[in-house]
């Protein structure tokens, strides 16, 4: 069920970033590009299939979510620990967080909950479906 907070982002989030509901916000550490628009929808990349013009092997007439990423990262004037965090490892998505609000998520800490044996590079701590 999407929640009133959920809309309110949606409305928000949707035309500025393209974003997709994941519900778990990683904008400032992709240039503020929204990773879900990947059609892999990964959370680290770019992937070995980016075609020599910069465009996604998967849908040719799109320039690569994670090079507009990192140029974004690059040139744009984000805070110089947004810029850091692009090399961080980000866990998987988790899915039963879509359709949910990131901002919700990110308060409640519940968007750091990682699967069972994850450890990324910048976890306090491992967690299985409990909170870090
Ligand atoms: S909440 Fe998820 S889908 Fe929406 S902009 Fe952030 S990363 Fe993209």
């Amino acid at each position: 069920m999407t929640t009133f907070i959920a809309t309110i982002e949606h409305v928000v989030k949707g035309p500025v970033w393209g974003c997709q509901d994941c519900g778990q916000c990683v904008l400032h550490s992709t240039g503020m590009t929204c990773p879900m628009n990947c059609p892999k929808t990964l959370r680290n990349g770019p992937c070995g299939g980016v075609r020599e013009n910069g465009h996604c092997e998967v849908k040719p007439e799109m320039k690569c979510v994670w090079l507009k990423a990192y140029d974004r990262t690059q040139d744009w004037p984000l805070p110089a620990t947004w810029k850091a965090e692009y090399n961080h490892l980000r866990p998987p998505v988790d899915n039963r967080l879509k359709g949910t609000s990131s901002w919700k998520n990110f308060i409640t800490k519940r968007d750091r909950w990682t699967p069972a044996g994850w450890k990324s590079s910048t976890d306090e701590s491992i967690a299985s479906g409990v909170e870090i």
